[in-house]
């Protein structure tokens, strides 16, 4: 059976970046599979772990999540988060972007060597936002496409100029943050999957800021900046077709911004 794979930086990443495509995908039957570079154990938490570390809380919080979303199978790779750029965990040998992407791949096709993978999700270029898990994330989903025999790369990414043009946009964003449309080739809608991707985002409790009251979470300000999922979709042999992934992806030209009249 063919299966999507989906490459994460770290626990919650799953849902953020691709919560309503994973829900997409598994409800009209695609196998969907998510494999973690790392735990996320280098996060912030003010919640209280008891006897676990922050590595262990976030895997059982993102298999809470996953399951949700309907995803087939979780693996779990065994490097440590590098945290942010700058920090001191970035040096850390063991950190998932100190590896080589094609080791990590390696690593991959030995770990779904029993999987018809047709296609790989990983994320844009930068990351999105610079992360240096993120970055890696980007380098080991091309690196193992043609490895695995998967057709197609997709890096998730948000909408830059969409972004921009929300109300409460206050014109700092980085203008290297994520892709600009002219990148953007396709995009998931937000609609009906929005709930289901918000409903699986709340299992990383570890992750909630203090400031966001759950009892009224800002739903629609969440929809707006995350709701739809934009992804730079990539042949990795040059006249592939989309087959499946027709079906699940709308092309960019059918995007319709809703903050522009
Ligand atoms: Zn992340």
């Amino acid at each position: 059976m063919a299966a999507l794979l989906f490459l994460h930086a770290h626990p919650d990443d799953e849902c953020i970046l691709t919560g309503a495509t994973l829900a997409k995908a598994s409800t009209a039957g695609v196998r969907t599979i998510v494999v973690y570079g790392t735990r996320g154990d280098a996060g912030e938490t003010s919640a209280d772990l008891g006897t676990e570390t922050l590595g262990e809380r976030r895997v059982r919080e993102a298999e809470a999540a996953c399951a949700d979303l309907g995803v087939a199978r979780v693996e779990w790779l065994d490097y440590a988060d590098s945290g942010m750029a700058g920090t001191e965990t970035t040096k850390n040998p063991e950190a998932f972007s100190n590896a080589r992407p094609a080791t990590v791949a390696a690593e991959l096709v030995n770990l779904l060597a029993d999987e018809d993978v047709l296609a790989v999700i990983g994320y844009d270029a930068n990351g999105t936002y610079g992360h240096p898990d993120h970055k890696q994330v980007h380098a080991v989903a091309h690196a193992v496409a043609a490895l695995i025999g998967a057709g197609w790369v997709l890096d998730a990414t948000y909408n830059r100029e969409h972004l921009a043009l929300l109300p409460d946009a206050d014109g700092s964003l980085d203008r290297q943050f994520a892709a600009g449309e002219a990148e953007l080739t396709h995009f998931v809608q937000g609609e009906p999957w929005f709930e289901r991707k918000l409903d699986a985002l709340m299992h990383h409790q570890s992750q909630v800021p203090d400031d966001w009251d759950q009892d009224n979470p800002d739903r629609e300000g969440f929809r707006a900046r995350f709701g739809t999922e934009w992804f730079i979709t990539e042949a990795v042999v040059d006249g592939a077709e989309l087959g499946l992934l027709s079906e699940l992806l709308e092309p960019k030209s059918a995007w319709q911004s809703p903050t522009v009249a």
